[in-house]
């Protein structure tokens, strides 16, 4: 239509934790048949699950550095969806997290209100930090971030739980699930051709507490940044690779040449969206 002002069309993306649904992935990955191609240097393979359904997802030279900010233990578990009568930070509506920490920050009120999760101890954070930082040895492939104290400066906001809740604000305590990443993305050829686009937070959540109530040991939740921090980077999905970080069984806590070879050749890619 003449002089009509096409919307930008708007991709949601949620990435998340399905350990306790999944059938063995080694399995799965070789009933589908797929092949993973050899991403070259390094040996690992590029394993094509990181791709999302809406196409290739990553961040582009002109967002970098990427400024990432970790809450020291806050929690926005308070902040309840009176539509639900269950907080806002309910597993089933990850799609709304980005606006509602947008919300958080844009509202010092707000934010100054959040409370520390139970369950959780400073040595988190520093977890955080190292298993965020991993990251770092992909600087001199284009990966720039830095970590930030002002949440107003962020893309990528970490915030914390103790456990994870349903819609119904019923606790999920049998799985083992340690964390969720959320984000909206948009077309990476609609923004170049100049349209605009409502850029909204990052958000991940990482529990406090393993399945039985304790408190998550350091290792575990180093490995539990580490893995959400490569969603928030753009690997959508999961290896079928249980060693690899990126699995749902976060390998063995560490980036390893299969996770290396997939973020290396994402990243040499031109995105179909921009978080
Ligand atoms: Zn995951």
């Amino acid at each position: 239509m003449e002089g009509a002002i096409a919307p930008l069309m708007l991709a949601l993306l949620v990435s998340s934790e399905i350990s306790a649904l999944l059938p063995n992935p080694a399995s799965a990955y070789r009933a589908q048949g797929r092949t993973a191609a050899r991403g070259g240097g390094g040996g690992g393979a590029v394993y094509p699950e990181f791709r999302s359904n809406y196409g290739t997802i990553r961040w582009i030279s002109d967002q970098m550095p990427i400024k990432v900010y970790i809450a020291p233990g806050l929690t926005l578990d308070s902040i309840i969806d009176p539509s639900l009568g269950a907080p806002f930070t309910n597993v089933d509506g990850r799609d709304r997290w980005p606006d509602l920490v947008a919300d958080v920050i844009s509202n010092p009120q707000t934010f100054q209100s959040l409370q520390v999760a139970q369950g959780y101890v400073p040595e988190h954070f520093q977890a955080a930090v190292q298993g965020i930082n991993s990251w770092k040895a992909f600087e001199r492939d284009g990966i720039r971030f830095q970590i930030v104290e002002d949440p107003g400066d962020a893309d990528i906001h970490v915030f914390w739980t103790n456990h994870f809740v349903n819609k119904l604000g019923l606790g999920l305590f049998q799985n083992d699930i340690r964390g969720y990443t959320a984000k909206r993305s948009f077309p990476y050829k609609a923004i170049m051709s100049g349209k605009q686009a409502q850029f909204k937070p990052v958000v991940t959540l990482l529990r406090t507490t393993e399945s039985n109530g304790v408190t998550m040991p350091f290792m575990k939740m180093k490995a539990s940044a580490a893995h959400e921090f490569g969603h928030a980077l753009g690997i959508e999905g999961h290896s079928p690779y249980p060693s690899d970080l990126m699995s749902v069984y976060y390998g063995r806590g560490a980036i390893s040449t299969n996770d290396a070879a997939t973020i290396r050749y994402l990243y040499r890619m031109t995105p179909d969206l921009i978080p």
